[in-house]
């Protein structure tokens, strides 16, 4: 599919056909994985347009071209983990320049910014994102390079208004990313609503099947493109030929299996509401989020991932995140399969000491958080149901 055409097509249809086209040599109709790491040349720097598996790959370039259309950008780059895309984009950012970001961050993006790169001198000013007045304040009060947006974050599911913070930032000379791996393109184009790049960890939804760990960045700003390809060639964090194809066969199904997170996770949510042992639900899509209209503005849909604490703190939670069936205690989301993990102690154990909460990073102790899967709605209620007893 050419790219030019990709916009005249559904989300559907681009997941399954978007960067995908016969094999050139054989006519195989899904892209193989082509495990080289280098490539003949007829003649001295004479080729095919690939000389060395780190700096492009045939498997890679169909999932370059499948994200970039799937989030509506020019240009797609595929890493080794979110992490690496994370990396790799943070270094369009000089030191002494600074990043205003969420102070609500993935606990390895708060370590990233906070332990590795702010000793190189990159500044970092903190912030609630999910207050666009208080990000266009922190813009008049100094320039910034970047404004580092998650929506929804991990784990306590805020939104940041990505168009209205995109417009403030770019009227102050700033660049906007968002880390969509929580809503995934099914669900939310940054793009779209103004922002400059889409960060992903392709790990989660889009891979979709636990099987595969990837990061990806797409943007329509060519300059920042030629710098982020240079920068993945130069630091070389790429993803191999097998984690492209897994990721590539992921994509296929990722609106249909989004619209079944969507509806498991809608209910899951409205049971846990309801149910006498949990004392606050936060899901995007209960009119009880505060950013309810914004979700339904924003977002095609609320998402998998459902977070909740119990009337027994910290103890029931521990007893409710140890007592399900369905739900595996697990880091990650985003996979076929439901998960469940205590955020505090797993995946935000890094998020801690005196200086993260004053940055006002805190995941409260008693937070449970679900990766609500695409099993069974009846199946999963009952699992909770019967794990719930145990929060008594
Ligand atoms: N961004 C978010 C929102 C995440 O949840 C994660 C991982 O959980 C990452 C980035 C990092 O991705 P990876 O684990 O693929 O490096």
């Amino acid at each position: 599919m050419q790219q030019a055409d990709d916009a005249q097509f559904h989300l559907d249809t681009l997941a399954v056909h978007a960067g995908v086209s016969p094999d050139p040599t054989t006519g195989a109709v899904m892209t193989p994985i082509y495990q080289t790491s280098t490539y003949a040349q007829t003649g001295i720097n004479e080729h095919q347009g690939y000389d060395y598996a780190r700096s492009d790959n045939p498997t890679r370039s169909a999932l370059q071209a499948a994200l970039a259309a799937l989030e509506g950008g020019r240009y797609g780059l595929a890493f080794s983990s979110g992490m690496a895309a994370i990396d790799t984009l943070a270094r369009l950012v000089a030191p002494g320049e600074r990043i205003i970001c969420g102070n609500d961050l993935y606990g390895g993006t708060f370590r990233l910014f906070d332990k590795v790169l702010a000793p190189t001198g990159v500044r970092f000013t903190f912030v609630d994102t999910a207050d666009p007045a208080a990000v266009a304040a922190e813009l008049a009060r100094e320039p910034a390079r970047l404004v580092w947006l998650e929506s929804p974050t991990n784990p306590t599911l805020r939104l940041a208004d990505i168009a209205a913070i995109s417009a403030a930032a770019h009227a102050a000379g700033a660049q906007v990313a968002v880390d969509n791996t929580f809503a995934s393109p099914a669900l939310q184009r940054p793009l779209a609503l103004g922002a400059d790049f889409a960060v992903h960890s392709t790990t989660k939804y889009i891979g979709g099947h636990s099987d595969v760990v990837g990061g990806a960045i797409v943007t329509s700003d060519a300059a920042a493109y030629e710098r982020l390809k240079f920068l993945q060639n130069a630091v070389g964090a790429v993803p191999g030929p097998m984690d492209c194809f897994l990721t590539l066969r992921g994509i296929k199904t990722l609106a249909l299996r989004l619209r079944a997170h969507c509806a498991n996770a809608t209910a899951v949510a409205q049971f846990l509401e309801d149910h006498p042992a949990v004392a606050s639900v936060i899901y995007p899509g209960l009119e009880s989020h505060p950013q309810y209209e914004l979700a339904r503005r924003q977002m095609a849909g609320p998402g998998g991932m459902v977070s909740f604490t119990l009337r027994g703190g910290e103890a029931a939670a521990r007893a409710v995140a140890t007592h399900t069936r369905l739900f595996t205690l697990a880091e990650s989301l985003g996979g076929v399969e439901s998960l469940i993990e205590l955020p505090a102690a797993m995946t935000h154990a890094s998020v801690g000491g005196a200086e993260a909460l004053a940055a006002g990073f805190a995941v409260p102790a008693g937070l449970v958080r679900l990766s609500v899967g695409i099993e069974h709605v009846d199946d999963l209620i009952a699992d909770l149901g019967q794990a719930l007893r145990f929060a008594a």
